[in-house]
């Protein structure tokens, strides 16, 4: 199979898809007598948060399941299944929560937790990074990404997945350099490693709207997508999202860098038609939109709260959405004022209304500029307590506040509670 072609199965029955696109590529050699290492998109799975939900949010399960069971077919030496966590969560409680040893269902395939491997040091632009030597070293590299909206990278698919081989420190340095700029030049080293192997796309159900976490909405589309080069898959993928790759800065990038081919004229689709596939992927709102979106999908009040964003971490808008969204169940939302929050690159506007909140180490080079009254919350990511207490002072009289907190401290951290979209 060349670099510049993609396998398209359309259907439901992913085992039989799988015996499909396989038998398309056609290509046993990859896989006989071979150590073969999946890499899904596994660590958007919250514990907090209700099964059928956090299905929308990950490669499913199932899915990888049955990608183990047709490969097996071609008697591998070994399958492993390899993920890391955001930054601050562990990989090995999301295996135990999603019941991923359970569902695949065979004592001999490995689950690793990359974080506990070790890093090896790569150059990136003027700095360093470190990727999972365990990744580079894989014979065989399954990309296994599934179909997301994303609020800073439009879509996140296959190159998108392969920050998960980062370390957590490496992670940050991306958002400091810029998501697409970043996601481009790490396929572009991956490259070099012939790294990934193959990406297979799961697209059975993906997810759209408020991506990447459960914030999103759960969208079918019933297709998976394999090929050798993620550029190429990636191209397609969002295609099939309806989404044009043109739009994506970091597939327009990596085309520009010569990591593979995002012209769909130029990319020769096997299987089923792309225009067979194509649904239309409700985006993920812009950062502009993003104060709005949270407004809506948590039901707050009208103008309660503002956000400036400036391409944040994941995981920095999973610690400051939680809290909110817990002191909402908590204490109610008769804030006694509006609160803006900055986050990374944002910086202070001149004009503003309420507390101002800096959130996260990031934000520490606005703290003069935002002068005394400004509340600076420090974490790389912040924790959720911490969150919980600054936006529970800063939206609450005191008294509502304590009420709200002992109502908490009773639940636990841990209970989260739900939002008008989940079933
Ligand atoms: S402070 Fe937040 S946005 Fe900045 S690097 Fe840390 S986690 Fe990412």
């Amino acid at each position: 199979m060349d670099l510049n072609e993609v396998i398209l199965i359309k259907g439901t029955d992913a085992p039989d898809m799988l015996k499909s696109a396989l038998g398309l590529l056609n290509e046993p050699e990859l896989f006989e007598n071979k150590d073969i290492v999946l890499k899904p998109n596994l660590a958007c799975w919250d514990a907090r948060l209700p099964r059928e939900v956090n299905k929308w949010t990950v490669t499913k399960p199932q899915f990888i399941a049955d990608v183990i069971q047709s490969l097996k077919t071609f008697k591998p030496k070994s399958i492993t299944v390899a993920e890391s966590a955001f930054v601050d969560n562990n990989i090995d409680k999301n295996y135990k929560n999603m019941k991923l040893k359970k569902i695949i269902n065979d004592p001999n395939i490995k689950l690793i937790n990359l974080d506990k491997y070790p890093f090896k040091s790569v150059k990136f632009f003027d700095r360093k990074i470190q990727i999972s030597q365990f990744i580079l070293d894989a014979e065989v590299l399954i990309n296994m990404p599934m179909l997301k909206t994303h609020g800073s990278t439009i879509v996140s698919i296959g190159m998108k997945n392969l920050k998960g081989i980062l370390h957590s420190e490496s992670k940050k340095i991306f958002h400091r350099f810029g998501l697409g700029k970043s996601i481009a030049e790490l396929s572009k080293i991956l490259l070099e490693y012939n790294k990934p192997t193959l990406t297979l796309v799961e697209g059975l159900v993906g997810l759209q709207g408020f991506g990447p976490m459960q914030t999103g909405k759960p969208k079918e589309v019933g297709c998976i997508i394999l090929g050798k080069n993620t550029v190429s898959v990636d191209a397609v993928s969002s295609e099939i999202m309806g989404i044009s790759p043109q739009e994506v800065e970091h597939i327009k990038l990596a085309e520009q860098n010569g990591v593979g081919i995002a012209d769909l004229n130029k990319i020769k689709v096997i299987g089923d038609k792309i225009e067979d596939v194509k649904v239309k992927f409700e985006k993920a709102p812009t950062e502009a939109e993003t104060k709005d979106a949270i407004i809506e999908i948590l039901e707050l009040p009208p103008d309660s709260v503002d956000v400036i964003h400036g391409h944040l971490c994941s995981t920095c808008a999973l610690n400051y959405i939680g809290p909110v969204w817990a002191l909402r169940d908590d204490a109610g939302t008769n804030y006694r004022q509006k609160i803006l929050l900055l986050s990374a690159h944002a910086e202070v506007p001149d004009d503003y209304e309420g507390q101002l909140i800096l959130w996260g180490n990031c934000q520490r080079k606005n703290v003069q500029k935002a002068g005394k009254d400004a509340i600076f919350v420090k974490g790389c990511p912040p924790s959720l307590m911490k969150g919980y207490m600054t936006f529970g002072k800063a939206l609450y009289r005191r008294r509502t506040f304590i009420k709200g907190l002992i109502k908490r401290l009773f639940k636990g951290m841990g209970k989260i509670g739900k939002l008008n979209h989940w079933p």
